[in-house]
């Protein structure tokens, strides 16, 4: 064994010996990115088609975040909501044009946004709707991913999320995903909100039937009830609109975010509302130490003008239609179905070809990182700088291990 390669054993094993196993991470050690590229310990070169889930839409180490996380960690980083700050009024009034809502909650992770929703979605049942004190209940999607904390995990249908760790909150119900009358059908006069992701990415990238959103409105305005859309990761670009909802024309009445707010460079996420929706908040009932911190805000307001200003989320939609239509055309065996919008696709593999997991450890002695999804399906996702020739570079690699893998 060289030198490198014993520092990348070491570093491998360190983290194995002193960090919880709550992951399985590919055995490449990260010491570099630059945009769409990550270097490893020994100086091999890595294109990203994972983008940390979608926290680095604006690809690695981008310069004007760079510069805005610079100045701003000079001037003042955290002071708590106990004052004012110049910063976060800015990045909010931004992020409520952006969305066409009237407020927000700074948050920093994303579960804390779903957190906040259901508390917002649920006072506002008590006191708006008047429903029994106690008794609002939220309506989910079976295969959702909002988040890891006790009450999140207490309405996943994957058993490892849960397994061990309730008891767990009540007043969720699960319906399956993309059927709008099943989901009418779970609606009773205690039900205050509607929680969905646009596109279940944790699930595999499950786009649903079109018009789904759009039935989900029409039937949460019939029962005065909230819909809330978790676009923590469809959000900001990825799917080649700035949400994933506007490919459906609608606005929901509260909205999660989080990951490529932060501009991949830190934990900066919201939810946004309506107006009656964000007012069940007052002084004292809810609250974050960090949430909105100047240097979180600071930082989230130059990710979107940065998605703006150098048109990212019209390059994810246009590099998107290339990506999905180069993919569907390897047509190999080994692919069972391509599925997704914008730069955000999943491909599933035939489990009777190899394990997504074992072809994602192909795919990284290719040049390629990525990350598998449930058993069968591999993300593709890179950042949406990405150039078009490195992502059809990283889409020949990929077919060259799947020939590889064959043989
Ligand atoms: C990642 C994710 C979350 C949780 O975000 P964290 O920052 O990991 O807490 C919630 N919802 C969706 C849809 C996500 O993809």
């Amino acid at each position: 064994m060289d030198m490198h390669a014993a520092i990348t054993t070491d570093a491998i094993a360190m983290q194995d010996r002193w960090c919880a196993h709550n992951y399985k991470p590919l055995p490449v050690v990260i010491a570099r990115a630059e945009g769409a590229w990550m270097w490893d310990d020994q100086g091999r070169r890595y294109l990203d088609m994972m983008s940390a889930y979608s926290a680095v839409n604006l690809g690695h180490g981008h310069p004007r975040v760079l510069r805005t996380l610079i100045e701003q960690a000079s001037r003042v980083c955290v002071v708590s909501r106990a004052f004012h700050t110049d910063r976060l009024g800015p990045f909010l009034a931004r992020l409520c044009a952006l969305t066409g809502l009237d407020g927000a909650v700074p948050m920093n992770t994303g579960a804390e946004a779903v957190e906040t929703a259901i508390k917002a979605a649920r006072r506002w049942g008590h006191k708006v709707k008047g429903i029994p004190a106690n008794h609002a209940q939220i309506l989910v999607a079976e295969g959702n991913f909002h988040g890891r904390t006790t009450t999140i995990v207490g309405f996943s249908s994957e058993p490892a999320y849960r397994d061990g760790f309730g008891p767990f909150a009540p007043g969720f119900r699960t319906v399956p995903y993309g059927d709008a009358a099943a989901m009418e059908a779970a609606i009773c006069p205690n039900t205050a909100a509607i929680l969905v992701e646009p596109i279940q990415g944790e699930a595999g990238i499950v786009v649903p039937p079109e018009g789904y959103l759009r039935l989900l409105r029409e039937m949460c305005d019939r029962h005065n009830v909230l819909l809330i859309l978790d676009e923590i990761q469809s959000g900001l670009g990825r799917t080649g609109k700035w949400f994933a909802h506007q490919h459906e024309g609608i606005r929901p009445d509260g909205l999660c975010l989080g990951k490529a707010l932060g501009g991949g460079v830190m934990p900066v996420s919201a939810f946004v509302a309506r107006r009656d929706v964000i007012d069940m908040f007052v002084p004292g009932n809810h609250g974050s130490t960090f949430g909105g911190n100047p240097l979180a805000a600071a930082v989230g307001l130059t990710a979107l003008e940065v998605l703006e200003e150098e048109g990212l989320v019209e390059r994810s939609a246009e590099l998107g239609l290339h990506m999905m239509d180069r993919l569907a055309a390897l047509a190999h065996p080994a692919i069972r179905a391509v599925r997704g919008r914008g730069l955000w696709v999943g491909v599933e593999i035939d489990p009777g070809f190899a394990r997504a997991r074992a072809v994602c450890e192909a795919l990284m002695a290719h040049g390629v990182l990525s990350k598998e999804t449930h058993e069968t399906v591999i993300r593709f996702a890179p950042p949406l700088v990405i150039d078009r020739a490195d992502l059809d570079w990283a889409i020949d690699r990929f077919a060259e291990t799947l020939d590889a893998m064959r043989a």
